[in-house]
């Protein structure tokens, strides 16, 4: 079974978030810890702990996190943005729960560190 995390309780409303998205499928709330003027979280509310856990099954629910993402980003105003799914420890994952980050509002570098 997957373990809880921080995310999961945010879904069960045991931990409030800054909401600015929600439907049957996902949430989006604003990062605690914001990289960038915009720093947006989007989660499965199915409990997948990373991307590499998501299967042939998950197909539909993540085009509809990708497409969730840019909505809310256009929404934002943004029209310049980075959505960065970190998998796994060494690539900066620390809540093993399947979230896409939204970054923007400011000229963002490249490479990544
Ligand atoms: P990761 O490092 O796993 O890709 O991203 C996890 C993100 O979750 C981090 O950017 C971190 O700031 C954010 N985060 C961790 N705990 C909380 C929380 O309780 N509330 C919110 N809104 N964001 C959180």
């Amino acid at each position: 079974m997957t373990e809880e995390t921080i995310f999961s309780r945010i879904i069960k409303g045991e931990i409030p978030c800054d909401e600015v998205y929600n439907d049957s499928v996902c949430l989006a709330f604003r990062d605690i810890q914001p990289q960038a003027p915009i720093h947006i979280l989007v989660i499965p509310k199915k409990p997948i702990e990373s991307l590499k856990d998501a299967g042939p099954e998950d197909k539909e629910l993540l085009g509809h996190l990708l497409l969730i993402s840019s909505k809310i980003a256009s929404q934002q105003g943004l029209t310049n943005w980075r959505t960065i799914i970190n998998t796994g420890e060494e690539a900066g994952q620390t809540v093993f729960h399947l979230h896409l980050h939204i970054i923007g509002g400011r000229k963002l570098d490249w490479p990544p560190g």
